[in-house]
């Protein structure tokens, strides 16, 4: 059995299509968990991506890695689960490592890629700041993979597929732990993982003030998304986290991703490599993220941006 949990419905929805071709493979059987309130109409929607089965562990618990790791690890003893995908973010990440200490099992942390290799489970995972890929087995069961958002695709929703639908109350031993503040991240409300166009800055810009640029040119694409390197948001905090791309920010995969005065660091192209088409504007011919668009503006930003806007405003009407 593989089994696939996350609290956020997208990343199941995507895990669930690579736990289906997993599971037909070793010929068995996709269980999807809800932890939470019973919301049936979700877990038929998890059937319809790909569950042979969804459990629901019905609890009034607030997530506390702990608490959920002690209610999965009952999941995965009781169904006999070999496999099992956590969605990894945040909550995920600290899950996995708790469940893997729970049940004895090896965890691969942010897999990318995850096939059936000579009969064994193998995950590949970016490392060394995206110079290199690591594939890795599984000497033991269960095998924990976290798997990151957008790192696969859903396959097509099918809502004639049946499935089983199990509510379950899981008793749980209470954590010592105890959450005294939850503080909300400071957010623009920019959700780039899910733009389908994206225009990002980088230490090119000289002035905060500029970087209106972008914001012009992703008005007139209707793409409306503006991301950034690195040192934008985290050195200079001329924005927002939320738009932060790269190994260490957001994963994006738009249909277009253009990048104005960013240099092409490994770090910054392993938050956005799989996105669609990649347009580069640099000064600098030799800049590393020519090597990584299909279409490459050499000239300053500053006289090829309201170009660009202008005759783009003009074709679009
Ligand atoms: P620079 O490298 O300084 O590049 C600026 C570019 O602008 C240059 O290529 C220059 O030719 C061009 N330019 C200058 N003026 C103009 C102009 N007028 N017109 C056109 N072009 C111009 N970086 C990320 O982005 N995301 C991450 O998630 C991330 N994670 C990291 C994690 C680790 C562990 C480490 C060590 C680093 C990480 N970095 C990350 C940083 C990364 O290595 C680079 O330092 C960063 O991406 C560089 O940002 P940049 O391209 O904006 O700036």
């Amino acid at each position: 059995m593989v089994l696939v949990y996350s609290n956020n419905k997208k990343t199941t929805i995507e895990m669930l299509g690579k736990a289906s071709e997993i599971a037909k493979e070793q010929k068995k059987k996709v269980t999807a968990v809800i932890i939470g309130k019973a919301d049936e109409n979700l877990a038929k929607e998890y059937i319809s991506y790909g569950g042979d089965q969804v459990i629901i562990a019905e609890t009034d618990l607030d997530f506390k890695a702990e608490e959920y790791a002690d209610m999965l690890a009952n999941i995965v003893k009781d169904a006999g689960i070999a496999t099992i995908f956590i969605g990894s973010d945040r909550n995920g990440k600290e899950l996995s490592a708790r469940l893997g200490g729970k049940l004895n099992a090896g965890c691969v942390v942010d897999s990318n890629n995850i096939y059936i290799k000579s009969g064994k489970l193998t995950a590949e995972r970016v490392v060394y700041s995206g110079n290199a890929i690591a594939v890795e087995q599984f000497n033991t069961k269960p095998a924990i993979i976290t798997v990151p958002p957008k790192a696969f695709d859903p396959i097509k929703k099918d809502n004639s597929r049946k499935g089983e639908i199990t509510k379950k109350k899981i008793d749980t031993e209470k954590s010592q732990s105890k959450i005294v503040k939850v503080q909300e991240m400071k957010s623009e409300g920019v959700n780039v993982e899910d733009a389908e166009i994206i225009v990002s800055c980088g230490r090119g810009f000289k002035n905060k003030d500029d970087i209106k640029l972008v914001k012009e040119l992703a008005d007139v694409l209707k793409g409306k998304t503006v991301g950034c390197s690195r040192p934008i948001a985290a050195d200079l905090k001329w924005m927002s986290e939320d738009h932060w791309i790269g190994l260490s920010g957001h994963k994006v995969k738009p249909k277009l991703y253009i990048a104005a005065g960013i240099s092409g660091q490994i770090q910054h192209i392993a938050g956005m490599r799989d996105s669609g088409v990649i347009v580069a504007i640099n000064k600098d011919p030799e800049a590393l993220i020519f090597k990584s668009a299909d279409y490459g503006i050499v000239g300053d930003l500053y006289e090829v941006l309201p170009k660009l806007t202008s005759a783009i405003k003009d074709k679009m009407g």
